[in-house]
């Protein structure tokens, strides 16, 4: 804790509540909180904040820790709403996209990735994955040109080293034009690690090994990369069970459900968290908790692709770490991790009440807190962010709960910023840094990026 006399960088002060999202759960009425060195370094009575280069006024507003995005394909915001996609489902979806995404090159990857972590900040998003899995040959080092554009704006990011080995020729989804050797892929996971990857407390960027899905990549490759990872001691993503397609699919060619399929090649570890799990058996969900493998549970994606609602409250029962993700662009198209909140508790509610009448299977700090702690365990962060705690990292997000949309909302904070709304936040800091101060981006320039951007998507949805 801070000595009275010790300067701060920044004070956050007169906040309504500040939900810590801590191992006691506290939520702190009547309390300032305060950010030094990129750290949170302390907490107390309104009335003593200590002397600070900054101090915010949150009053009327809830402070939580910064949300973390675990399920991402950022370069899709290049081909968001795409009319001829949407009339069918995730396997129509993707065979009408993969040729333009076939076109993505290290411009257009910067372009969509300062795009997605801008809109992201601008949701109250401190850290996010990115699952990019389109390596088209002579597209550049994609990976390199996003965790450029995270850079430049300041954002935690967990690039995961996406791929598919698995062409229409050999029984897979995609075409050619996208998939990639296994020497390749492997070799180049191992490339970004030693470049980029850091263990550090306090990371700003590591590097997570993603083949894509049963349907795109060999069992081979995915046994060869689980060891791969376990090597160089980082993590596993994928995509798993995500519709009732998939269970088709695996059933045909392997003999195996999915998650049947994931275990056999070697990734039933706490090393993995995966995207979607919406189709997982009572048998299989406590197999994942046993595991301790984690789920991004994706409630706008799973809605509008029509794949089912994920049994969120059993999985968290059985010990399944569970964070969210706001996936897509283009499956889900919108990248708020408020909404993404605020639908996991929708559909939760949903789901429990058509179960048994009684809705309650999911609340508002329930929904707080996959957004927060369960993404930090996806990641293999706890203790380090998703939490508002002495010594965790600064990664905030100020949430005004006050106006038309909040009016009579007087009785608890956390289930307003669920149930009430659209939230924004009015500062969102990431390492102690002011990312969104005033509701706006800090960062230049953003008018023209969203130019290029479009020129980048019109390139990419020609004919
Ligand atoms: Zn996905």
């Amino acid at each position: 804790m801070l000595a009275d006399s010790d300067p701060v960088d920044l004070v956050l002060k007169n906040a309504r509540l500040i939900a810590t999202c801590d191992d006691d759960e506290r939520e702190l009425d009547g309390q300032w909180m305060a950010v030094t060195a990129g750290r949170i370094s302390g907490f107390g009575p309104s009335g003593t904040e200590p002397d600070a280069s900054r101090t915010i006024d949150a009053s009327e507003s809830l402070i939580t820790p910064g949300l973390i995005n675990t399920h991402h394909h950022i370069y899709q915001n290049l081909t968001r709403a795409y009319g001829p996609a949407l009339e069918g489902n995730l396997f129509h979806w993707l065979t009408t996209l993969y040729p333009k995404w076939a076109r993505l090159d290290e411009e257009s990857v910067h372009l969509s990735t300062w795009v997605g972590l801008a809109e992201l900040a601008l949701g109250g998003c401190t850290t996010t994955t990115d699952h990019l899995y389109v390596h088209p040959a002579g597209a550049g080092d994609l990976i390199a040109a996003e965790i450029g554009a995270a850079k430049e704006l300041g954002f935690r990011f967990h690039p995961t080293r996406g791929s598919m080995s698995l062409s229409q020729k050999d029984g897979g989804l995609p075409p050619d034009s996208v998939v990639q050797d296994h020497d390749t892929i492997l070799a180049e996971s191992e490339r970004l690690v030693g470049a980029h990857h850091d263990a550090t407390f306090g990371a700003m960027v590591r590097i997570a090994l993603a083949p894509c899905s049963p349907f795109s990549v060999t069992p081979e490759l995915m046994r060869a990369t689980a060891e791969l990872a376990e090597r160089l001691d980082v993590r596993l993503h994928t995509h798993i069970a995500e519709d009732l397609d998939e269970d088709d699919y695996c059933l045909e060619h392997f003999g195996q459900r999915p998650l049947e399929y994931f275990e056999h090649v070697g990734w039933a570890t706490d090393r993995s968290w995966v995207a979607h799990c919406v189709q997982p058996n009572a048998a299989e969900i406590a197999k994942l908790g046993e595991w301790g493998t984690g789920v991004a549970h994706c409630p706008s994606s799973n809605m509008i692709l029509g794949a089912g609602m994920a049994p969120v409250a059993e999985l968290r029962r059985a010990g399944v770490p569970v964070g969210l993700g706001c996936d897509g662009s283009a499956s889900a198209d919108s990248a708020s991790m408020w909404t993404e909140a605020r639908n996991a508790l929708l559909l939760g509610r949903l789901r429990s009440g058509m179960a048994d009448r009684t809705p309650t299977a999911m609340r508002a700090r329930d929904a707080l807190d996959m957004a927060t702690r369960g993404g930090a365990r996806c990641l293999g962060r706890d203790g380090e962010i998703g939490q508002l705690s002495v010594g965790a990292c600064a990664d905030i997000a100020v949430w005004p709960l006050d106006g038309m949309a909040f009016a009579g909302a007087l009785s608890d904070p956390i289930e307003a910023w669920a149930r009430c709304g659209p939230a924004a936040p009015s500062h969102t800091l990431i390492d102690g840094q002011l990312i969104v101060d005033g509701g706006q981006l800090v960062a230049d320039g953003s008018e023209d990026i969203l130019r290029q951007h479009r020129r980048a998507a019109e390139a990419m949805q020609a004919d």
